[in-house]
């Protein structure tokens, strides 16, 4: 078990990638936090330009990269002009 840096839940070595500069040569983070640091093109237009939306605060590993229009038009409502 290991505990992970950023959502601080134990978890299993095999939930962790592999680096061979830390000293129990696993990265401090998990693999899904790992995933979560690694922006995605735009879901709608594939702009690489993106934020991250969370259609649920309550659950922050479920993560959309948008641009920014898509991410206020279309998770917001909001228009964009
Ligand atoms: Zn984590
Ligand atoms: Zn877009
Ligand atoms: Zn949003």
């Amino acid at each position: 078990m290991k505990i992970c840096f950023k959502c601080h839940e134990g978890k299993d070595e095999s939930e962790f990638y592999k680096h061979p500069q830390t000293g129990d040569r696993l990265l401090g983070k998990c693999k899904e936090c790992t995933k979560l640091d690694v922006k995605m093109p735009c879901e709608i237009c594939g702009d690489e330009k993106v934020q991250a939306h969370h259609d649920d605060y309550l659950k922050p590993l479920d993560v959309k990269w948008l641009c920014f229009k898509h991410h206020r038009q279309d998770a917001h409502n909001q228009i964009v002009t």
